[in-house]
């Protein structure tokens, strides 16, 4: 603290310790339209846009250098300096971070469900960096609350449940979703734990195709990764098994372990396969947990399936948006699915797969009164509820940035049903045309054909396999896992070799190499046991959604693939 006297007479704080920190904030009152700080993101935007490509026939990263230049060895001698850079400088250095990151939007990036983020998001997301609203309470939110309260509302109505009693959080993630459910399953089904800490054998129940996040909830929860019980899927349609479920149920009943929760996963992130939550519906209320515990909560992992809503109010007959047969087919038939969200008590949305920046994830749950009655603490002595939205008292964070909750009510904003059905439709048309182009090629199969989703998963064999007959008989009969397994090795030497392309910025037939993945397990074989891990299908993976794909760079994308397989053969067939 520095006093009057020992300042000296006439001389400011500042003066007096030869640094005014004044010019690294920006000026709170306006200057007519020369803004400084607005010059300055506008300068950095327009710098970060030299990253870009000018041209089509471009590689799908950024920048020039495709290397990684930092590794994490790169910084062990780092210091804090006694001096800042000035804002050039460290603006210049940060856009020097994002050389070689994929360019999410190029046409030539089909690498997974990473698509390009809809301007409006990333304007509104970004503008809470400029004032930073803090959602923890009205007093620091004021209205910028509306993006979170009229998100809860739309996203309530959209699963058909009454919106006035509905609430939901914006949260770190898909797996920030996972753990509300989680969080919420426990206060209901064993209130102690609260206080006690969970000191009962329970469970929570998934299918075994259930997304990771499964692990980092239970684990950090302290319910204990042990504590997850899957239930196996059915081999045409990847869902949950309804019949292994009331096995498992029942097994529970008879030794009186509670259920905390069962998740329905909406839809998988490779074989957009959406479990029946109705059917689970009806299995909870057969086999209900002992009167000493509270009620199961069943979920719906949504964070991608969410979406389809946005058909409901589709008129299929007319098709306006002159949508094809097989794509009113498919959408028709992930709507229907996603419709059950509706028996659910909460579901879980990720903005950010497929259409906003990260991360801006809802947590939506049905019965507002009871989540926040069941997760509410005593108020924190610092803070006064100054409006009547003071979510602080039941959430997993304290302080929440808005950014997340702008980025997710711009995009319901701004693409509206019709935005959104457009882009799923899209992805959808770019994966018919693909199996289109596919046909020609008996070398290739898709692993995914039954599948409403917009992925293609495919494998490739040497040029004289019938790769639908090969691949047929490594999937049903056990005397062919070898082939799988072989088949796998090659699948993936094949995908690493592609992944080396697009970084080296190879070009075939004179156009740069896709960006494209792999899945190392998209299915079980359909005579694997729930524990035989090595019995799973490898694929890789062209993931088309995003909106500036072409019918050419497809074409190319499976000329790619051939090419690549070409180059491993012989290696792989040596060995
Ligand atoms: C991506 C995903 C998650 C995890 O979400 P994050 O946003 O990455 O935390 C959970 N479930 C499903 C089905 C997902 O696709």
């Amino acid at each position: 603290m520095i006093k009057n006297e020992e300042s000296g007479a006439g001389l400011s704080a500042a003066e007096a310790s030869g640094f005014s920190a004044g010019h690294l904030f920006a000026s709170p009152f306006r200057n007519g339209n020369n803004d400084a700080l607005a010059t300055a993101i506008a300068g950095a935007v327009q710098q970060i846009n030299h990253l870009k490509p000018s041209q089509a026939n471009s590689s799908a990263f950024l920048g020039n250098n495709a290397g990684l230049v930092f590794t994490r060895g790169s910084f062990h001698d780092a210091k804090l300096q006694e001096r800042g850079k000035p804002l050039d400088e460290v603006i210049g250095e940060v856009t020097a971070m994002f050389e070689g990151l994929p360019n999410w939007g190029h046409p030539l990036n089909m690498s997974n469900i990473c698509p390009q983020e809809n301007t409006a998001a990333i304007i509104a997301s970004m503008l809470t960096q400029v004032f930073s609203p803090n959602i923890l309470e009205a007093e620091y939110a004021w209205n910028t609350a509306r993006a979170e309260l009229e998100s809860a509302a739309i996203l309530a109505d959209l699963a058909g449940w009454d919106a006035r009693k509905a609430g939901g959080l914006y949260t770190y993630g898909g797996s920030g979703c996972w753990m509300y459910q989680l969080k919420y399953a426990l206060s209901r089904v064993l209130p102690d734990s609260r206080n006690k800490g969970i000191r009962t054998d329970a469970k929570i129940i998934c299918s075994e195709q259930a997304h990771y996040a499964m692990f980092n909830s239970t684990d950090w929860t302290g319910l204990g990764m042990d504590h997850i019980i899957t239930v196996k899927t059915l081999p045409g349609s990847n869902t949950l098994d309804p019949d292994h479920l009331e096995e498992i149920l029942k097994k529970c009943t008879a030794r009186n372990i509670p259920v905390i929760s069962v998740i329905c996963t909406m839809a998988t992130t490779d074989a957009c396969a959406f479990d029946p939550v109705k059917k689970v519906r009806d299995l909870l209320d057969r086999y209900p947990n002992s009167p000493e515990y509270g009620k199961a909560l069943l979920y719906c992992d949504a964070v991608i399936g969410w979406a389809w809503m946005a058909f409901k109010d589709y008129d299929f007959t007319n098709n306006p948006m002159g949508l094809s047969e097989s794509v009113l087919e498919a959408a028709g038939r992930n709507l229907k699915a996603v419709e059950e969200i509706r028996y659910a008590d909460a579901f879980g949305v990720d903005f950010h797969k497929s259409f906003a920046p990260l991360a801006s994830s809802m947590f939506v749950y049905r019965d507002a009164a009871e989540f926040e009655q069941l997760l509410k603490r005593k108020e924190a002595a610092y803070l006064q509820e100054r409006g009547d939205y003071n979510p602080h008292s039941y959430t997993l964070e304290v302080s929440r940035s808005a950014s997340g909750s702008m980025a997710g009510w711009a995009t319901l904003t701004y693409l509206g049903s019709e935005g959104i059905r457009a882009v799923l439709a899209r992805g959808l048309e770019n994966k018919r045309y693909l199996l289109h182009k596919m046909a020609a090629y008996p070398d290739m199969v898709c692993a995914n054909q039954a599948d409403n989703g917009s992925v293609v998963l495919l494998r490739i064999y040497s040029r004289d396999t019938h790769a639908f007959s090969q691949y047929e008989n490594e999937l049903c009969d056990s005397a062919c896992q070898d082939a799988l397994s072989r088949h796998n090795k090659l699948t993936e030497s094949i995908g690493e070799l592609l992944w080396q392309w697009f970084r080296e910025g190879k070009k075939i037939n004179g156009m740069f190499t896709p960006y494209l993945s792999l899945t190392k397990g998209f299915r079980p074989a359909i005579y694997t046991g729930c524990d035989d891990s090595d019995a799973v299908v490898y694929a890789l993976k062209v993931y088309p959604v995003n909106v500036f794909i072409t019918e050419e760079i497809m074409d190319h994308a499976l000329v790619c693939i051939r090419a690549a397989r070409d180059e491993v053969m012989p290696y792989f067939n040596s060995n």
